[in-house]
């Protein structure tokens, strides 16, 4: 078991819950060992300093002491930014612990984020700012891809290369297949040319570049239609985060203005 003390990282807390009478297991997804749990001691008494560094939601930099096999412990932080409006809404909240999961499940405990914890801080900044979070969410999905290993083809043809016919995608073949091409998978996955579109233009940007679309509802439910089965076929994940969000989403009255008070445990 290293130990590496006085280590700095940044981190965003995904949940936290009780353990013994006066502390709480915090964990937190750090961008140089991925997901972390730690043990905050005092943390439940009234005038523990660290209290707005480990609420829910709240990006931090933090300097603890990090161990690779069990537990490890925050000392301080430098500086904190709760994602109020996140924190505040249910359906925000949902979305923003998913994408925390979800980013979580594609990095062995220990090892750096890189790139992706940049992609996850910009996603959650945008999603804090109202953009829609179904697109920020897929945004991050479609990236993510790459690092489970499914990296698909979404530039053109995996066959032939041309971009300029109706486009679907078959997971048999790892990308898209032009119309041309559609007989060699019986079982692609039939999705609408606009959802193709889509899916290809959230590959080439990042979060801080989505501003505001006007898609159809059935156009947004096609691309999580196939990215949910790009998920499940070859990704092979099953994520509890994942299973809330979408019975929350199938809530017909439940839109993110409508509500004003989050649960308590989120
Ligand atoms: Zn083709």
């Amino acid at each position: 078991m290293t130990l590496f003390r006085d280590a700095e990282f940044r981190g965003i807390v995904m949940y936290r819950r009780d353990y013994r009478e006066r502390d709480l297991l915090v964990q937190i997804l750090t961008d140089k060992y991925a997901a972390k749990m730690f043990m905050v001691r005092g943390a439940k008494r009234p005038s523990f300093k660290l209290q707005t560094a480990i609420l829910p939601f709240t990006y931090a930099d933090y300097i603890g002491a990090i161990n690779t096999q069990g537990l490890s412990y925050i000392t301080s932080t430098k500086q904190t930014h709760l994602y109020a409006k996140i924190s505040m809404d249910i359906l925000a909240q949902a979305y923003a612990a998913y994408l925390l999961t979800l980013v979580a499940s594609a990095f062995d405990e220990g090892k750096p984020l890189g790139q992706y914890f940049e992609l996850i801080v910009a996603a959650l900044d945008k999603m804090n700012d109202g953009t829609d979070a179904q697109l920020l969410a897929n945004l991050v999905e479609i990236k993510l891809l790459n690092q489970f290993g499914v990296a698909p083809h979404l530039q053109d043809c995996v066959i032939c290369q041309r971009h300029d016919l109706p486009m679907d995608y078959s997971e048999q073949y790892g990308g898209l297949l032009c119309q041309d091409h559609w007989p060699l998978d019986v079982h692609r996955l039939h999705a609408q040319p606009k959802t193709i579109a889509l899916m290809q233009g959230l590959a080439r940007i990042m979060p801080q570049q989505l501003g505001e679309v006007d898609l159809s509802v059935r156009t947004k439910k096609d691309l999580q239609r196939i990215l949910d089965k790009i998920y499940q076929d070859q990704v092979g994940l099953q994520l509890k985060s994942k299973k809330y969000l979408d019975e929350i989403t199938r809530m017909p009255q439940l839109t993110p203005k409508k509500v004003d008070k989050s649960p308590k445990n989120g």
